[in-house]
C-alpha cells in the first residue's frame, strides 16, 4: 500500500519569513495518512525547513548541481541543501528541462548524488504538447524514466518518487483527465516494473502534476496508480494546497 504524497513547488516565489509562516500554518492541516512536502525557492529552504523540524512536512530544494563543489557560479550542491535542514531535491523540472537545458543525463547523475547524499527526490518526467500530438508520450516516458534512473539499485527506488507532469498541462489550467493521467502512470509503473521488477514498482509513489486544483484533485488522487500530486501555483495558498493534501487522503 502506497501512502499519497503531495508536494507543492513553489518555484520563484516566496521570501523566508513567508516559507516560515506557511509552514507554521500548514502544519494544522497536514492529514495522517498524507505525506506532505514543499519545495521553496533556495533562498526559503533554512527557514522553511527550521519551520517544519517537529512537524510531518518534508522540505526539498527546487534542483541542485551534481558536483560536489567548484567553479559552478550560481549552483548549489547536495552538501549545501542538507546544510539548510532540507530532506529531499527535486530533480528534472520540466521547466529545468526548458529553459535551462536539464538532460535525461543531467537528471541521472544529480539522483545519484542526491542518493549518496542521503537526500530523498521526486524525479519529474513528462511529455510536451507536440510529442502527445505525434503519439510520442509512452516511447517519451520510457526514455525519461529509463535514462533518468539508470544506475539506480531496485532498493534505492524507496527515496524516489516520481512526478508525471505532462508538460502542457503545467501553468496552463489544462489538466489532463484522470484517465489520461492514470494510462500515463500505468505506463510509468510498467517501465519501472521492467526496470527493477514488479515489486519494487509497485512500491514507488508517482505523483501527478499539471494544474491540479482543490476541485479537480480528489477525482485525480482517485485513480488507482496516481499517488498524491506534485502541486505549483494551487501550493502558494495554504487553503488550496492544504484542501488538495486533503483530498489525497485514502477513502474507506
Ligand atoms: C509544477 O510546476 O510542477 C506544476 C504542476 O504547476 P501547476 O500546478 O501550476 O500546473
Amino acid at each position: 500500500m502506497r501512502r499519497p504524497f503531495v508536494a507543492g513547488n513553489w518555484k520563484m516565489h516566496k521570501t523566508a519569513a513567508e516559507a516560515a509562516e506557511f509552514v507554521g500554518r500548514l502544519a494544522a492541516h497536514v492529514p495522517a495518512e498524507v505525506d506532505v512536502g514543499l519545495c521553496p525557492p533556495y533562498t526559503a529552504l533554512a527557514e522553511a525547513a527550521a519551520a517544519a523540524a517537529g512537524l510531518r512536512i518534508a522540505i526539498y530544494a527546487q534542483n541542485m548541481h551534481q558536483a560536489p563543489g567548484g567553479a559552478y557560479t550560481g549552483e548549489i550542491s547536495a552538501e549545501m541543501i542538507l546544510d539548510t535542514g532540507a530532506n529531499g531535491v527535486l530533480i528534472g523540472h520540466s521547466e529545468r528541462r526548458q529553459l535551462f537545458g536539464e538532460t535525461d543525463e543531467g537528471v541521472n547523475a544529480k539522483l545519484a548524488v542526491a542518493h549518496d547524499a542521503g537526500l530523498w527526490a521526486i524525479v519529474a518526467v513528462g511529455e510536451t504538447d507536440a510529442e502527445r500530438e505525434a503519439g510520442e508520450t509512452e516511447a517519451r516516458l520510457e526514455t525519461q524514466v529509463a535514462r533518468g534512473l539508470a544506475g539506480i539499485a531496485a532498493p534505492q527506488l524507496a527515496d524516489v518518487t516520481v512526478a508525471y507532469e505532462p508538460v502542457w498541462a503545467i501553468g496552463t489550467g489544462r489538466t489532463a483527465t484522470p484517465e489520461l493521467a492514470q494510462a500515463a502512470h500505468a505506463h510509468i509503473r510498467a517501465v519501472l516494473a521492467g526496470l527493477f521488477g514488479d515489486e519494487a514498482a509497485q512500491a514507488v509513489r508517482i505523483q501527478y502534476g499539471g494544474s491540479v486544483k482543490p476541485d479537480n484533485a480528489a477525482e485525480l488522487f482517485a485513480q488507482p496508480d496516481i499517488d498524491g500530486g506534485l502541486i505549483g501555483g494551487a501550493s502558494l495558498a495554504v487553503d488550496d494546497f492544504a484542501a488538495i493534501a486533503a483530498a489525497a487522503a485514502p477513502r474507506s
